[in-house]
């Protein structure tokens, strides 16, 4: 179980035990960033619970664990915000890719939104026992997205639990659920992902360089999915900025450097500029790093890694000033968020 969810230890850890001991409350609420592994945990206990393989569940291989991959088991439902205008066959489609994509943030043109009918067809097969399954699961993703009438829908279903069935639901914005509803729930926190879990799972996964993966790691806030868009829509132009900025730096031409913030600023929104700042910082502590590491050799540059950019800043700038650009810059940071 949880072969393929990256991060998350002690989630991983608590839900293995409570399915294999038949222990789990009636409704989770799971929340936490996005790109974190809420669904992908959300689907992985989903299939546990209904599968039919001897061990090591969920099996994947067994009818049932087949059906849930391709959306189609009775038992579980799947609910996700839609856009009012979007046809059952782009839902059905949508759903399916997040199954086998649990990372990936599902997109719809418009406002997505869940409504109240959705949840009234929740509660009408619901009050069923389980078709083939040994266990109701209704995962509601992006709970947040309910309507109010649908909230006090589900806050019904919640009250007056159907026997075996499961609820899980996912948030984001946890400020946004109502408290009746999340009052109901055990609430189960998904941190960020770590640094490292990201770059390992892009170099993994997606075969790219370990330096690429380093700044995409740092600039994706702990999410897998915005790792991902990172990696999709490429980090090119803001590693060319970043390089840039530095170049301009050495410079030490006002004028000029004023000139290039100034464009940084107005043709990019300001988290684009966030992002540069962080690839910056990024080679900013490398340097540091290395100059603290290789201070008592003498020559400093054949053992600085290969990255031209920090091979620069390390050579070019004293201690000091490397530590003033770092702190200045998280300083720029803290203002932006
Ligand atoms: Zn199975």
């Amino acid at each position: 179980m949880f072969e393929d969810i990256i991060g998350q230890k002690s989630i991983k850890k608590f839900f293995k035990t409570a399915v294999k001991n038949n222990r789990l409350s009636q409704a989770y609420l799971f929340y936490g960033p996005e790109g974190t592994g809420k669904e992908a945990v959300a689907f992985e206990i989903a299939k546990s619970l209904n599968c039919k393989g001897e061990d090591n569940k969920p099996c994947n291989q067994c009818i049932s664990c087949i059906k849930v991959n391709k959306m189609e088991h009775p038992d579980v439902d799947y609910i996700i915000p839609v856009f009012s205008k979007s046809s059952d066959e782009e839902i059905y489609l949508k759903k399916r890719e997040k199954i086998q994509n649990p990372y990936k943030k599902v997109m719809f043109k418009g406002n997505t939104s869940i409504s109240i009918d959705t949840i009234r067809n929740l509660k009408n097969s619901s009050i069923f026992k389980p078709f083939e399954g040994k266990k109701r699961v209704a995962i509601i993703s992006k709970a947040e997205k309910m309507t109010l009438e649908a909230a006090n829908s589900v806050l019904k279903l919640l009250e007056e639990p159907p026997k075996d069935l499961l609820f899980i639901l996912t948030a984001t914005d946890l400020g946004l659920i109502i408290p009746t509803v999340k009052s109901r729930c055990t609430g189960i926190k998904f941190p960020p992902l770590s640094k490292e879990e990201i770059r390992d799972t892009l170099v993994k996964n997606f075969k790219i360089s370990e330096q690429e993966a380093e700044i995409i790691s740092n600039i994706s806030g702990g999410s897998l999915s915005k790792a991902s868009e990172y990696l999709q829509e490429g980090i090119e132009e803001k590693k060319e900025f970043a390089e840039k900025l530095i170049e301009i730096i050495f410079l030490k031409n006002s004028k000029i450097y004023l000139d290039f913030a100034e464009e940084l600023v107005n043709k990019r929104n300001l988290e684009f500029v966030k992002d540069v700042l962080t690839i910056i910082n990024l080679w900013v502590r490398d340097a540091i790093y290395y100059k603290i590491n290789n201070a008592s050799k003498s020559d400093i540059k054949s053992e600085i890694n290969d990255n031209a950019n920090v091979n620069q800043l390390a050579v070019s700038l004293p201690y000091e000033h490397l530590e003033l650009i770092n702190s200045e810059i998280e300083k720029s940071i803290d203002l932006i968020d």
